[in-house]
C-alpha cells in the first residue's frame, strides 16, 4: 500500500529521514546531496593529509560521537542506504581526485559480511568509484578494539591477500573507515606493494587520535 505523503517531492535525509530542504547554499546548488544540513554538520571534518610510512594519507573526520553512531547503524545494524552517507561532503573532490584508481578496501569480518550481506567498506567506495578490489581478507576472524597492543601486532598473521595481479602497474587507493593502531594499514600496504602497482595512496574516512603525527 502507498500511502500519499506529501512532502515526497522532497529526498529524505539518508540519517534523519526529513525532508532535505533545499536551502539556498552553493554546496545545495551545485551538489544534490543525500543528507540535510543539520546532519552534514555534526560531521567533524579535519581533512588530514600527512605521510604513513612514507605513503600519503588522506583522513576526513574526527571519529565523534556521531561518526561512530552513523558507523554502527551501518555496519552494526545493516543500514545500507547510509554507505552514501559518509562521503558526501567530499564526494566531487574523491570521485575527481581518484577516478583513475583501484580502490583497495582494507579487509573485514568475512562471518559478519555474510550476515551483513554486504562489505561496509566497499559500499562506502561504491559511493565515489566504480573500480573496487576487494581481495584483501582475514584468515581468521579478529576484533581490534579488544585487543592489546601486542594482539594487534599480530593481526599482521591474518591479512592476506587473493587475486593481487589485477594491482599490477595500476594506481591504487587503499581505503580503510577508522584508523586504529595502523597495522591493518601498514600489512595491507605491504600486501599490495608486492604486486608493484604504479602508484599508492591511503584515504580513512575518521581517526580518533587528537595527535595525528605521533599515534599511528
Ligand atoms: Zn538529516
Amino acid at each position: 500500500m502507498h500511502i500519499h505523503n506529501p512532502l515526497s517531492q522532497q529526498p529524505l535525509c539518508l540519517i534523519c529521514h526529513q525532508p532535505v530542504r533545499k536551502e539556498p547554499s552553493l554546496f545545495t546548488l551545485v551538489y544534490d546531496t543525500p543528507l540535510c544540513t543539520s546532519c552534514l554538520s555534526q560531521f567533524e571534518t579535519i581533512h588530514y593529509v600527512g605521510l604513513f610510512h612514507d605513503v600519503k594519507i588522506t583522513i576526513l573526520y574526527r571519529y565523534n560521537a556521531f561518526f561512530q553512531t552513523l558507523l554502527f547503524r551501518y555496519k552494526g545494524q545493516y543500514d545500507y542506504e547510509l554507505r552514501n552517507a559518509f562521503t558526501v561532503n567530499f564526494h566531487h573532490f574523491l570521485s575527481q581526485y581518484f577516478h583513475n584508481h583501484v580502490v583497495v578496501v582494507a579487509p573485514s569480518d568475512d562471518i559478519a559480511n555474510q550476515k551483513r550481506g554486504f562489505i561496509p567498506t566497499a559500499g562506502i567506495a561504491s559511493s565515489f568509484s566504480s573500480d573496487i578490489f576487494t581481495g584483501l581478507y582475514k584468515k581468521a576472524p579478529f576484533k581490534q578494539a579488544e585487543q592489546s597492543f601486542e594482539g594487534r601486532q599480530k593481526i599482521k598473521d591474518i591479512i592476506d591477500i587473493k587475486n593481487g595481479d589485477v594491482l599490477r602497474k595500476k594506481k591504487v587507493l587503499l581505503f580503510d573507515d577508522v584508523i586504529t593502531s595502523g597495522s591493518t594499514l601498514e600489512k595491507c600496504l605491504e600486501l599490495i606493494c608486492l604486486y608493484h602497482p604504479t602508484s599508492i595512496e591511503i584515504l580513512v574516512l575518521a581517526t580518533r587520535s587528537f595527535h595525528l603525527e605521533k599515534n599511528f
